[in-house]
Parts: structure tokens; sequence; C-alpha cells
């Protein structure tokens, strides 16, 4: 089973990827909807890789992933930032934060799919 942390205060789009999850039998996903809930379960579930949300109503992602790979319990998780922010210089803004992939909303389900399971294999997929 994978496990999975989505950090995302948009209902709709928490309700998406949940649907989407729930038709892939290997893979749990637990919604946390601001940055503050989200370090918290970070710490409690260890997720496999968290799916971070840039713009919350609390700490931004970006806040939210310093804190994680600051914390030695917390910094081996990978996160991938899933963002409407795409313009240049977003995703290398992103990594050099500390994100580990970056992906575009709307969210191409496909495309998430491949992100997650390259950080899964510990490596990044070509390109975005
Ligand atoms: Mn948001």
């Amino acid at each position: 089973m994978t496990r999975l942390l989505y950090v995302e205060d948009n209902d709709d789009n928490a309700f998406m990827l949940q649907m989407r999850f729930a038709l892939l039998e290997h893979f749990h996903l637990h919604i946390a909807v601001n940055g503050r809930d989200g370090i918290e379960a970070a710490r409690t579930m260890a997720p496999d890789p968290i799916l971070m949300d840039i713009d919350l109503t609390d700490l931004d992602g970006l806040e939210v992933t310093r804190r994680l790979k600051a914390d030695a319990d917390t910094a081996d998780i990978p996160i991938i930032a899933v963002t409407a922010h795409a313009m240049t210089g977003d995703r290398e803004k992103a990594l050099a934060t500390g994100c580990d992939e970056f992906d575009t909303k709307p969210v191409n389900f496909d495309r998430l799919l491949g992100k997650i399971e390259a950080c899964l294999r510990g490596r990044r997929p070509n390109g975005t």
C-alpha cells in the first residue's frame, strides 16, 4: 500500500484526487486541509510521498516544505508540489525550496501518477 498525503485547501481538488486514487487499490490518500495539519499528518503517518498545494490558507506550501525538510523525521519524504502557478521560475523555486518534483493544475492524473511512481523509485522523470 502506498500512503499519500495531499495537502490541499480546495475541496473540489481534494475530492477529485480522492476519487481517482480510490479506483487504484494500492493507494491510500489522506487529505490535510492546511499547512499546519499537513505538517502534523506528515509526522504521524510518515507518508510515502506528499502532494503539496502551494496556495494554502495558513502557511504556504513552500514554507510547509521548508519545515518538513528541516526536520530529520520528515526530511526524507518526497514532496511533489502541485500548483496552478505555472509561470517560468515557479518549478525552479519549488525545487530550490526542497520539493522533489513539481506538477501543474489542472491535474493530469496519469502524468501525476508517473511522477509519484518516479519519486517512489527515487529518481526524477525527465521534463515537467
Ligand atoms: Mn490552494
